[in-house]
């Protein structure tokens, strides 16, 4: 059983002038078998959440339980090797001097003799991602993403209660990427927790149960992908998960409950909601894909900038002609290719409004 326990954990880099808040107050749980994306821009606090799970970061305040049991926390810090977590780095870490096979063996090596059973785990594991025939090869005789399933093959063959990802697929190209989802979703057991870091939502969204989007070392939103595409909590998670445009909408009135109507540059709408806004303004997320052309004139008027082929869309940037002229980013079908300099009309299909204390 591997559940973790994360709570209210902060961690400053420096001291004194030079001091740097890279955690504040972040809490999650991760239950058995629970798989957690952590998704935010470059410098969001991602790794330094992954390192103090690991035990290679001490605590400024907070705590850490892995099944139970305090590995960080007031005068507690349990080093790495006694906390059974294995760890997968975008740069694999492999050992330049040991064979494939001896390099996954390592992490057995440090705590039991070698046996007969302990060979076989290893053929096991790395029978579990298809590299069985390299056994014998050299990290310099492998590919990226060869490489990339050595590690993760070392991660797993130790049964660690907790496997952490740091950006693991960020070097690799898109095919290759696809290969190392499916093994890492084949990876997942009821005994085993993972903590997956990516700045890539599409990744996020795809392989974890719940995703903590994170910005300035805090979490804006802890939900499942679903949540997280559909209701975003702040602009911060609407705009950085499926770049949502944000509009400032007035508040015309009730439609029905978790449904209002709304006015934006004269163009009139309707946007599911929590609660019914108070204000007689709401922010309003609308994801580009929820846009479609509409009727001559009687729609959302757009200036179009650019245009980009997409393979089955195409993805529109432009401005809106009347008001503010806000930035809009819209996907149209293959069929309704606006000309770039040329106005269209929009209808937004779907919108969500943002909680009023959204930041
Ligand atoms: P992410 O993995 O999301 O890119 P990190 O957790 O690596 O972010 O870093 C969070 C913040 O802490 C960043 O502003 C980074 O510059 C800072 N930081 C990370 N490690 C150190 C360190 N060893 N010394 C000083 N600052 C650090
Ligand atoms: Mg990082």
């Amino acid at each position: 059983m591997a559940s973790i326990k994360i709570r209210n954990i902060c961690k400053q880099y420096g001291s004194g002038a030079n001091a740097h808040t890279a955690l504040s107050n972040v809490s999650m749980d991760i239950p058995d078998g629970g798989f957690v994306a952590l998704l935010g821009p470059s410098g969001s606090g991602k790794t330094t959440i992954l390192r103090a799970i690991a035990g290679l970061e001490t605590l400024d305040g907070g705590s850490i339980e892995i099944d139970g049991v305090t590995v960080s926390g007031p005068n507690t810090h349990l080093p790495p090797e006694q906390r059974r977590v294995a760890v997968v780095f975008q740069n694999h870490a492999l050992w330049p001097q040991m064979t494939v096979a001896e390099n996954v063996m390592f992490p057995l090596l440090v705590t039991h003799k070698r046996s007969a059973e302990m060979e076989q785990r290893v053929r096991d594991a790395l029978a579990n991602v298809d590299l069985e025939p390299l056994a014998e090869r050299y990290p310099d005789q492998l590919s990226g993403g060869q490489k990339q399933r050595v590690a993760l093959a070392r991660a797993m063959v130790g049964n660690p209660q907790v496997i952490l990802f740091d950006e693991p697929l960020a070097s690799l190209d898109v095919e290759l990427r696809r290969d190392m989802q499916r093994l890492i979703a084949r990876s997942r057991s009821p005994q085993t927790a993972i903590v997956y870091v990516t700045h890539n939502q599409e990744e996020a969204l795809a392989l974890a149960d719940r995703v903590a989007v994170l910005s300035g070392g805090k979490i804006h939103q802890l939900d499942t992908p679903l949540a997280l595409s559909q209701e975003p909590a702040t602009r911060m998670v609407a705009s950085f998960v499926g770049g949502r445009n944000i509009l400032q909408a007035k508040v015309l009135r009730s439609v029905a409950p978790g449904t209002v109507l709304l006015e934006f540059n004269g163009y009139t709408f309707t946007a599911r909601c929590h609660h019914q806004p108070t204000e007689t303004t709401a922010w309003v997320s609308v994801q580009p894909s929820a846009f479609a052309c509409a009727a001559q004139d009687d729609g959302l008027g757009m200036q179009v900038d650019y245009v980009f082929f997409q393979g089955d869309s195409h993805l529109v940037e432009g401005r809106c002609v009347a008001g503010e002229n806000n930035f809009l980013t819209v996907r149209l079908p293959l069929s309704e290719k606006p000309a770039v300099g040329s106005q269209c009309q929009l209808r937004i299909t779907d919108a969500w409004v943002l909680p009023e204390n959204a930041a």
